[in-house]
């Protein structure tokens, strides 16, 4: 195993406290920025990458981070005195050098770690679904993964994924049950979900032919947590004049293909991992239960 259990252990403890810092400053206050890309990212965004960088950095002083956010100009002391309210309301120690830490990427190192501090930004910001998202990869491969979905319909929930040895889930952070992916195999009968902001033609066109009934809009990365426990058969994800970052697709890579599932670019291959990045060679990528991948590959690629 490429973690000892009390390292799993104090990796759920952070992303347990990341959730709910992201929760505390959901309902207390959401400032929002803008980025460069014109995206929106909030006081949350950096709170939670400020709390899992600090804390990567002490239990793994020599590995790599890539992480979404970087330090920005528009935090304001303001929002630092907002963040400090936070940090003391849940007990925790006030954030040190809050804006440069922000930065940090730690260690040359064949051991990255990903982050996505809030993944559906935009769905943190309508008090919808959203995603905190970390990925552990040696060697290009991704070993361990955690996802937490803090506002699943009122519950806070959490994945966990660890190569070789299954997929769980757990909402009190103590408790994990397996989860598996469903067994459906008349894609006619399956259920897709796919982006809420990124639907297109393409993905449109492919729910037609399949002649899908039940389908639904998500934000996040939450659209692999409910294919690998079952509730959706399918996600299906065409990508146009976009490089996907890796943080956004490793952690539900892994989770989706221990819960039995199958994740691959739309020639059917594996994801590749290279350099800290993911290497899409095909515009999108198909996660499902495994049963419906190969009509699924050939559906999409009948049309694009
Ligand atoms: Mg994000």
């Amino acid at each position: 195993m490429s973690l000892l259990k009390e390292e799993i252990t104090h990796l759920l403890k952070v992303i347990k406290t990341a959730s709910k810092i992201t929760e505390w400053l959901r309902a207390n206050n959401i400032i929002q920025y803008e980025k460069v890309d014109r995206s929106p990212v909030t006081l949350a965004d950096y709170a939670s990458q400020y709390y899992i960088i600090n804390k990567l950095k002490e239990l793994f002083p020599s590995d790599k981070i890539i992480a979404e956010e970087s330090k920005s100009s528009q935090l304001i002391s303001d929002d630092i005195t907002l963040l400090n309210q936070c940090f003391s309301s849940l007990d925790l120690p006030q954030p040190k050098d809050f804006k440069n830490l922000l930065n940090y990427r730690g260690m040359e190192s064949n051991r990255i770690w990903t982050i996505d501090p809030i993944d559906g930004t935009k769905g943190f910001i309508e008090n919808s679904w959203y995603a905190i998202g970390i990925g552990l990869l040696i060697e290009n491969q991704v070993k361990f993964s955690l996802i937490s979905i803090p506002n699943y319909n009122g519950e806070m929930k959490i994945y966990k994924a660890i190569n070789g040895n299954g997929a769980e889930v757990s909402s009190n952070f103590i408790d994990f049950n397996p989860i598996n992916v469903s067994k459906i195999n008349n894609l006619n009968q399956s259920k897709v979900c796919h982006s809420l902001h990124h639907d297109n033609d393409t993905t449109k066109k492919f729910r037609e032919l399949a002649h899908i009934k039940i389908n639904k809009p998500m934000e996040s990365m939450a659209k692999f947590c409910e294919v690998a426990s079952g509730n959706f058969d399918l996600y299906i994800r065409h990508i146009k004049n976009y490089k996907p970052k890796i943080w956004d697709y490793c952690p539900g890579d892994l989770l989706v293909r221990e819960a039995g599932g199958k994740v691959t670019d739309l020639n059917g291959d594996p994801l590749i991992y290279k350099d800290g990045r993911l290497d899409l060679p095909t515009p999108g990528l198909i996660a499902s239960n495994g049963l419906l991948h190969e009509r699924s590959l050939d559906t999409i690629n009948s049309i694009i």
